[in-house]
């Protein structure tokens, strides 16, 4: 048996379970030794029964002197209880919905049990415990049972017997360089796996554990250094800094920038410079200016004789940075166009800066030819049809949101070198996270807001104050302020009983609502992602200019959308959403020098999710906010696979600073010595692979 074996052709694993298998992704050999426990049980310390006189969890052995099943009286639930004693008295064990256990455990077996114990009228019993028979108590001592996740009808207790028997016909070879393993005092891999399914104590298993997660993060380390030689003996586009022109640029916008927004132009110009393609993240909160540290390194690329594109997440994003982008550009006669993939369109200088619509054919054309210099747009941008001709700088906005493959594949346009590449999020990185990633790779951060905003008010709202509430919005609309209304799903739930979704509300009741019973005196629009694009366009351009008062809106609005005037924000089904992301809709406000708000409604209060809201009123910045997601919701659903191309458990090893620290020296260490990797072929497709999934390409 080897880690491809089908478990198809492993014992005792017939067809039923080999679909349950599936169901969790476990085809092979390997993928049952990589099924992991979430935790461990530890038997080694027995209670006598006669000590228990309170509730907790205890571990007993004893004999059984009594088993049964039957039904309670009160709905019906099927139980198995039994009665187990030991040398200083019995207990009483009870296990609901496991009718079975009657017939699986016999009168005057030997018994260990652990689990939970809890008063009832009977007294003190076990509910639910674990439970193991054993013949000789010697076989027993001190074990540590692993508990794997019962999920799709596969139960712990049989994963550790089919995985026990797995690991005593499977041959595994090390799969790290032995001088790493030796230096760094790790666990061989066989031995890794065996303490992790079988350990033979919790240090143990934990030091095994620890082998995995290093091995994991080495090999993304590896990607990651062999990428930074790649890109280092790559010909990029050196673009010389246009200081003349970016000074008359910046003098000409209605505010001061700020000194973290001067300093990441600076460093993206300089970096620019240089023989070898960038590759920089431009980190910066929610409002904190990103798009004018884009431009310059726009205009300084154009100017210099190059093209450069910009890619948005949204159609609505690209148009706003076509709007707003190409008013800013067209003082430098600068022809922008945007390409969304239904209507098409072109600012051009010919035409004094008015803008036109212009086929799809033609906008292609134009960019091929070198005769477009900036070119906006959304993924239409990947098509294989659109080239450049001297592609010297990509932009990805909200870059979280695109796939690997597609960052990959618009920086390998056809054009004179590699062009540099510049990401942009709001997406907060934690600090050992983004050494990991960074440390050798460049990152810009906008730390500072700019100064007139004032910071927005955020209140949550149980139901009873909701009156009260749109009170207050309809008076500062009244004033003048337009208002956002987030709502978690598009249309009305086909089934509104049955349905978790039942009760949030919908982006096309809430609008109607609004209008008829709420607020009739006011001009009342809808937006999502589901809507044709002109008509889109032309619901943003009417909030823009103010003819609207209140957009009803699903997420589509969450990432990059500037309204200057909207003074209010309200989310409803608030607690659907991420911290992180109820943090990007509140940055939609509070733009302009008015005092802003945001109203969190939630459509079920309980007490979990009031306190994780209110981490919203007192953290400000997205930072706070990501690592309180982080904290309550773990690294794997903050981050997502999505966006890093990193899976889970090795997103869980990068909290751990010293083993990321060493794994990357070891890494450094050979590939200093090997930089192809050519004496460890089988390492060298391991760290392929991996290359392949990153978003750095
Ligand atoms: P984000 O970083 O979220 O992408 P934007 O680039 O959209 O933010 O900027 C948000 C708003 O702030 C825009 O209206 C922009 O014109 C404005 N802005 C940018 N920099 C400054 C600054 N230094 N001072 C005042 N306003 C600024
Ligand atoms: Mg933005």
């Amino acid at each position: 048996m080897n880690f491809s074996t089908p478990v198809s052709q492993i014992q005792n694993i017939g067809p039923v379970y080999q679909k349950r298998l599936e169901k969790l992704k476990v085809k092979t050999a390997g993928d049952l030794l990589f099924h992991f426990p979430y935790r461990y049980e530890d038997f080694s310390k027995r209670t006598s029964v006669s000590s228990i006189f309170h509730e907790g969890r205890y571990t007993v052995t004893g004999e059984v002197s009594a088993i049964s099943s039957g039904r309670t009286a009160y709905r019906r639930l099927s139980y198995s209880r039994a009665t187990v004693k030991d040398s200083t008295g019995e207990i009483k064990v009870v296990w609901f919905n496991q009718p079975y256990l009657s017939k699986a455990i016999k009168k005057g077996e030997k018994i260990l049990i652990s689990g939970k114990v809890i008063r009832t009228k009977e007294g003190l019993q076990f509910v639910n415990p674990f439970y193991e028979k054993f013949e000789k108590e010697s076989s027993l001592r001190n074990k540590i049972v692993p508990i794997y996740p019962e999920t799709g009808g596969v139960s712990s207790k049989w994963l550790s017997f089919i995985i026990k028997s797995v690991l005593e016909k499977i041959k595994m070879k090390e799969t790290l360089p032995q001088e790493i393993v030796e230096k760094n005092k790790l666990y061989s891999f066989p031995k890794a796996l065996q303490e992790i399914h079988l350990p033979s104590s919790l240090a143990s298993a934990k030091k095994a554990q620890k082998r995995i997660s290093f091995e994991r993060v080495f090999l993304l380390q590896a990607s990651l250094l062999i990428q930074k030689i790649f890109l280092s003996q790559q010909k990029g586009v050196p673009v010389p800094s246009q200081v003349e022109k970016i000074q008359d640029l910046v003098s000409g916008l209605p505010f001061q920038l700020t000194q973290a927004q001067k300093k990441a132009a600076w460093q993206i110009l300089k970096d620019m410079e240089k023989e070898t393609p960038m590759n920089r993240l431009l980190e910066g909160d929610v409002g904190s200016g990103k798009t004018i540290v884009a431009v310059i390194a726009v205009l300084a690329v154009i100017k210099a004789g190059y093209q450069a594109t910009l890619m948005a997440p949204t159609e609505v994003l690209a148009r706003q940075h076509f709007d707003e982008i190409a008013k800013l550009l067209w003082r430098f006669k600068i022809d922008v166009g945007l390409l969304t993939g239904k209507k098409d369109k072109l600012r051009s200088k010919k035409l004094k800066g008015d803008t036109v619509e212009i086929s799809k054919e033609k906008l292609i054309e134009k960019t091929k030819k070198g005769e477009l210099s900036f070119l906006i747009g959304t993924h239409a941008l990947i098509q294989d049809k659109v080239k450049f001709k001297n592609l010297a700088l990509v932009i990805l906005d909200e870059q979280h949101r695109f796939g690997v493959k597609q960052r990959a594949k618009l920086c390998l346009k056809e054009s004179s070198g590699i062009p540099h590449l510049l990401s942009m999020t709001a997406t907060p990185i934690p600090r050992t996270l983004a050494l990991t990633l960074y440390g050798d790779l460049s990152l810009s951060v906008i730390d500072e807001m700019p100064e007139e905003r004032k910071p927005i008010i955020t209140k949550l709202v149980p139901p009873k104050k909701r009156d009260e509430a749109y009170s207050f919005i309809r008076k500062e609309i009244k004033e003048g302020r337009q208002a956002f209304f987030i709502c978690p799903r598009i249309e009305e739930a086909a089934n509104k009983e049955n349905s978790v979704w039942g009760n949030l509300k919908s982006v096309e009741e809430e609008k109607e609502h609004l209008a008829k019973e709420i607020f009739p005196e006011f001009k009342i629009e809808m937006l999502h992602g589901k809507m044709k694009s002109a008509e889109k366009e032309k619901i943003m351009k009417d909030f823009k200019n103010k003819k609207t008062d209140i957009l009803v809106s699903t997420s589509v609005v969450e990432v990059g959308v500037d309204i200057r005037n909207a003074g209010i924000m309200v989310i409803e089904g608030a607690e659907m959403f991420g911290l992180a992301q109820l943090h990007q809709f509140r940055g939609r406000v509070g733009r302009g020098d008015f005092q802003s708000y945001c109203f969190l409604f939630a459509s079920s209060w309980s007490e979990k999710i009031k306190k994780r809201l209110e981490a919203l009123l007192s953290s400000k910045s997205g930072f706070d906010l990501a690592e309180k997601d982080l904290e309550l919701r773990g690294p794997g659903d903050f981050f997502g696979k999505r966006q890093w191309g990193i899976p889970d458990f090795t997103m869980d090893a990068l909290r751990d600073r010293s083993l990321v620290e060493k794994a990357r020296e070891s890494a450094k260490e050979i590939l200093l010595k090997d930089s192809q990797l050519k004496n460890h072929p089988s390492l060298k497709k391991r760290v392929d692979s991996i290359r392949q999934n990153l978003h750095l390409e």
